[in-house]
């Protein structure tokens, strides 16, 4: 498998920089979460693609690795990772 290739945006979940482009709903190799659009600003809106909120999503990338426990196999492995660019973003 070759390494993830960075892209110009963040994904919502985990926010390293996995994104080609917005709303694609293409799961992020990291956090496996499919961005569908949703935003920080909505973070409490239950996600119709990924079935739940993103504040679920990211508290579960936190905890688990992965935007749910299902998608825990699925994943990139860590060392994929080397290079991608990855800013936390504060939540409230
Ligand atoms: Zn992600």
């Amino acid at each position: 498998m070759p390494a993830i290739q960075e892209g110009h945006y963040q994904c919502p979940c985990c926010d390293f920089y996995t994104l080609v482009e917005r709303a694609s709903y293409q799961p992020c190799p990291v956090c496996y979460w499919e961005d569908d659009g949703q935003s920080l600003d909505e973070l409490d809106r239950v996600s119709g693609t990924n079935h739940i909120t993103l504040r679920e999503g990211r508290r579960n990338f936190v905890n688990l690795g992965a935007c749910d426990q299902a998608a825990l196999s699925l994943v990139a492995p860590a060392e994929d990772l080397s290079g991608v660019r990855r800013e936390v973003r504060a939540t409230v």
